[in-house]
């Protein structure tokens, strides 16, 4: 500034030198007053001749003449005292926007505009950053200035240019020089991305902008109802939560986008507006944290970081009622809040990721873009980084749009795998519940075999006689009634022992019962030695009295087997000496019969004890065949 002052007064010395005496005086007034002129309203501003502009739009940060008005108390009138209008300072600082970051003062914003062409021209000033709460726009009309007022205190209707973002319609009539100002304050970080654009280039921008709203909008809302059914159908609370979510990223993009006082109906209410756009971000936060705790099984993956987790779902729930009550102090820590917040869930993804997690993978991916949108967003806010304030805002809605997209991936997948899961369980429980069966059947078929033989050691028990080893009893009366039947079939005489071995009693007293047993089990063995075919049987009948049956044996058949028994005691000679013969003796009464319908076993049987009865009788050691009537004596 000072060399171009140096270059003006070099050429006007010149220039004077040239003229007459009074010519020079009154000239060197007029230079006086250009010179006082200039140095007090527009020595400090860079000139906009928007005559001169070729392009549809201009950032205006670079012509701003900036005033810090920090009690606030300043008007229009003030400012434009030679004395504070002095105090505006020309934009220094580089980049497309003014950052003042959190602030309480407000700042006056002056603009130096010129039409140098014989045209009006109609030009539209834009800033498209919502949370700035008042905007006072100040434009020369007529002798004096118009005031206009926007912000997101403005209720829709009243603003000056129906847009989401803040817009004022500039008409510069031709050959004009204006000098336009703005106030602003806003308790939300003030950064101020003002534009100007050409008017026809504007409504296109405009278009464009609207139009990519409504794809991320009706994405929104089809990826709601989409899940809404899936969540009816299937009952999965992460569906439920994955709804939400897209509600509260829509929500929260409604209320970042400037759209809040357009669509919703409590728009013009201030501190919705006010504290919408926090309110539901924290709220966006609590419900993606919830979901990423139950989606990435955190407590179980990394218990430690869950703790974190929950901590910050504690104070995402917590931050809207502070910010209702204390909004100017904190508000300024809502942006490390989504900042830490935000490093959480990326850092939590990438170790569950590296755990070989599969949802996480999702997570990181779906998390990943937004996060660096959100970071260069709350950076901007928060320090002196200069980034392109509406290429954070279409990157964060490109982010949040991306992440919908890839968390309904997420759980597709997730609800892929537990499929996998339970048909591998499934096949897993039939391949077990199989096996379980073949061992159950193998088991039963061993049991069965055991079982089989113990009964038939059961059923050779109970038809055998424990002392000597041959048939019993109940075995004699089975064989006896089948082999009646058989010989009745056939028309065959059967024919039955009955052998009582004499004077046991006695040979019992003298020997003792165990020699009684003994001398029982040789009864026994001479027995089975003599009537030994296939179809015989010996049998015990009780005590010392056993039976034998002979099938299709007549008198004498049955008379010799039995002589022959008599005739084995005789030659074995086992000794008794309280018998009259001296030795073990036996008494056989043998009896045959062609069974006969009229007849029965029981017959036989009477036949052959009475036959022994008289065995008996004629002194024993002695054979009686029943139907014969001889017998004889083997002594
Ligand atoms: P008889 O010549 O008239 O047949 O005279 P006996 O003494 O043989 O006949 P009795 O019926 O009077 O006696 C039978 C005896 O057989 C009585 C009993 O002590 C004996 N006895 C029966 N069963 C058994 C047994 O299992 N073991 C032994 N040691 N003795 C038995
Ligand atoms: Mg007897
Ligand atoms: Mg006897």
């Amino acid at each position: 500034m000072p060399e171009n002052k140096h270059r003006k007064c070099t050429f006007a010395m010149f220039f004077l030198q040239s003229l007459n005496g009074a010519t020079q005086i009154r000239l060197i007034f007029f230079f006086i007053l250009w010179c006082l002129l200039s140095n007090s309203v527009f020595a400090a501003d860079k000139m906009l001749d928007v005559s001169q502009l070729n392009q549809p739009t201009v950032s205006l940060s670079e012509y701003f003449s900036i005033l810090e008005d920090s009690d606030k108390t300043l008007t229009l009138a003030n400012i434009q005292t030679s004395e504070i209008s002095e105090r505006f300072q020309l934009n220094e600082t580089l980049g497309n926007y003014l950052n003042f970051h959190y602030t309480s003062s407000a700042y006056w914003l002056r603009l130096h505009l010129k039409n140098s062409s014989d045209k009006p021209s109609v030009w539209m000033l834009e800033i498209p950053y919502p949370p700035l709460a008042n905007i006072a726009f100040y434009q020369p009309s007529g002798q004096g200035y118009q005031t206009i007022h926007s912000g997101y205190s403005v209720p829709f209707a009243q603003r000056p240019y129906r847009n989401r973002f803040f817009v004022l319609p500039i008409s510069i009539p031709a050959y004009a020089n204006q000098l336009v100002y703005l106030r602003i304050e806003t308790p939300n970080a003030m950064i101020i991305p003002a534009k100007l654009w050409q008017q026809n280039a504007f409504y296109e921008h405009e278009r464009t902008d609207y139009i990519i709203q409504a794809l991320y909008f009706g994405m929104v809302i089809a990826m709601v109802l989409y899940n809404l059914l899936i969540f009816t159908i299937l009952r999965d609370v992460n569906y439920l939560l994955y709804v939400i979510f897209s509600c509260l990223s829509a929500l929260s993009m409604i209320f970042y986008s400037g759209l809040s006082s357009e669509l919703l109906p409590w728009s013009d209410s201030t501190l919705g507006t006010k504290i919408g756009a926090s309110t539901t971000a924290a709220w966006l936060f609590v419900i993606f944290l919830l979901f990423m705790r139950r989606m990435l099984s955190t407590s179980i993956i990394v218990p430690k970081l869950d703790y974190l987790l929950k901590l910050f779902i504690g104070i995402n729930i917590a931050l809207p009622f502070f910010l209702v009550l204390l909004f100017e102090q904190v508000i300024k820590y809502r942006s490390i809040i989504v900042l830490i917040s935000s490093l959480l869930i990326l850092v939590v993804s990438l170790i569950c990721a590296l755990k070989r997690q599969r949802s996480a993978y999702f997570f990181m991916a779906a998390f990943s873009f937004l996060f660096l949108a959100i970071t260069l967003s709350a950076l901007s806010t928060l320090s002196t980084l200069q980034l392109d304030i509406s290429d954070t805002e279409i990157a964060i809605q490109f982010g949040s749009a991306l992440e919908m997209l890839l968390l309904a991936f997420a759980l597709a997948d997730r609800y892929k795998t537990i499929r996998q899961e339970k048909e591998h369980a499934q096949q897993l429980l039939v391949e077990t519940l199989k096996s379980s069966e073949q061992l159950l059947e193998m088991r039963v078929a061993e049991r069965t075999a055991e079982l089989q033989i113990a009964n038939c050691k059961l059923e050779a028990l109970s038809m055998t006689d424990g002392l000597t080893g041959i048939a019993n009893r109940r075995c004699f009366d089975e064989v006896l009634k089948s082999e009646w039947f058989r010989a009745e079939r056939q028309n065959q005489p059967l024919a039955l022992g009955m052998l009582d071995v004499d004077w046991f009693k006695k040979y019992n007293d003298y020997y003792g019962h165990q020699m009684g047993d003994e001398c029982l089990q040789n009864v026994a063995k001479v027995l089975t030695t003599h009537v030994c075919r296939a179809s015989d049987l010996v049998a015990r009948y009780g005590g010392e009295e056993f039976v034998f049956i002979i099938p299709a044996a007549d008198d004498a058949r049955v008379l010799h087997v039995a002589q022959k028994i008599c005739e084995t005691f005789k030659k074995l000679a086992l000794a008794h000496e309280a018998s009259m013969f001296g030795y073990v003796t036996v008494s056989i009464g043998v009896a045959t019969i062609i069974p006969d319908k009229g007849l029965s076993p029981e017959t036989l049987i009477k036949n052959a004890d009475m036959a022994l009865y008289r065995a008996k009788e004629q002194g024993r050691n002695t054979v009686i065949c029943a139907g014969i009537d001889i017998g004889k004596r083997h002594d």
